[in-house]
């Protein structure tokens, strides 16, 4: 017997989109439901033909596969009597009872007067958010910059055309389920329904896989994106390009991408929120006489420092708003230059003699050693009384 072209059952048009498949089910399905047509001996099949058609074209995966092989994508032996379609597609997502389930939720949504349109909606599934770890270097992180990222998404194979099959040529009904998707097994008194081995559920076979996708019908390829990174960002800062994630399934939306930002270590400078530190060495000579240095600056220029006469190790000295941007605005940190005293090594004999004679007329000059010695004494002198 020649099963009618599904459009037709429903009464749509080929080009139909997934709202008036819907609608032109739901009016076959209340012509022609059992309960009002105990008169009319045809009706129970076409009820049955209504649900099959609405089950494959509502659904995005099975509507592809029988717009691309019409009924015999679905055709097979087992079963009998073609009421149940599709089992080869759709991944094996249970396919057997959801459909009806489906149609009966709405059905008596409508029968028993419940609301339209309530059910059967959250079909479509959000796509996944995506994270991708950006390093930058603290420069970029200073300026910020526009910067294209690869991200991999799985697209169809030109190669094949999404079939999975070499050179065009299309896959093949699995000759073990006859395009089912599953087999059926006798268990004692039960018959158990298992996915198909040969075919993993999907109803066809290839018999030359695309040397492109490698029979997948799908390839994964990059997707370059500009992203802009704003000045002033930090390690963990995230920045979401909605609707960058995977794509949903059945039309549902895409997820977001999120960019999570990681800056590297700089060999100079030290970041603390907006402000940037950087430890400069200066000579024994400089820290005692004073003198000007110059330091480098993030934006990749120069400051100079005035080095008063006598500073300590770790004295800090602070360039104003030659820090990092704030990253919502609001004024730059600033830039703190931290000396370090540097002994000098590998001294000559001339510079030793020097510095000893150096040392015998400095008795007065080490304010910081001699308070230090001075508590040390009257430590020891407490301690034995
Ligand atoms: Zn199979
Ligand atoms: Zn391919």
């Amino acid at each position: 017997m020649a099963k009618r072209d599904y459009y037709d059952v429903l009464g749509v048009s080929k080009g139909a989109s997934a709202d008036e498949i819907k609608k032109g089910y739901r009016k076959k399905a209340k012509e022609l439901h059992p309960d009002r047509n105990s008169d009319n001996p045809n009706a129970e099949a076409q009820f049955k033909e209504a649900n099959e058609a609405y089950d494959v074209l509502k659904d995005a995966d099975k509507k592809a596969a029988y717009d691309r092989f019409g009924h015999a994508a679905f055709e097979g032996g087992m079963g009998g009597g073609g009421g149940r379609p599709g089992g080869g597609f759709g991944g094996g997502q249970g396919d057997f009872g959801s459909a009806f389930s489906d149609v009966f939720d709405d059905l008596f949504g409508d029968f028993m007067g419940g609301q339209r349109g309530g059910g059967g909606r959250q079909r479509a599934s959000r796509g996944s958010d995506l994270r991708y770890n950006l390093r930058v270097s603290l420069e970029d992180a200073y300026a910020g910059m526009q910067k294209t990222i690869n991200v991999p998404t799985s697209v169809s194979c030109d190669a094949c055309n999404g079939t999975g099959a070499e050179g065009g040529s299309e896959p093949t009904t699995c000759p073990t389920c006859s395009g089912m998707g599953k087999v059926r097994a006798q268990q004692g008194f039960f018959t158990v329904e298992r996915t198909c081995p040969t075919c993993s559920g999907l109803g066809q076979i290839i018999k030359d896989p695309c040397k492109v996708c490698s029979g997948a019908g799908r390839v994964e390829k990059d997707r370059a994106l500009s992203v802009n990174i704003p000045a002033g960002v930090e390690t963990g800062t995230r920045i979401r390009l909605a609707g960058e994630g995977e794509a949903g399934m059945r039309g549902g939306p895409s997820g977001d991408l999120y960019i999570f930002i990681d800056v590297a270590d700089h060999k100079l400078f030290e970041r603390d929120g907006t402000n940037l530190f950087c430890r400069v060495p200066v000579s024994m000579g400089t820290a005692a006489l004073g003198g000007s240095i110059e330091v480098p600056t993030i934006d990749g220029g120069r400051g100079r420092v005035q080095i008063p006469a006598g500073s300590q190790s770790g004295r800090q000295m602070r360039l104003r708003n030659k820090g990092m941007p704030a990253l919502r605005g609001g004024g730059a940190g600033d830039m703190f230059i931290e000396l370090a005293v540097e002994t000098p090594v590998n001294l000559t004999a001339r510079q030793k003699e020097l510095l000893r004679e150096f040392e015998e007329l400095s008795e007065e000059n080490n304010p910081e050693s001699s308070s230090f010695f001075s508590s040390v004494k009257s430590f020891w002198d407490s301690m034995k009384g």
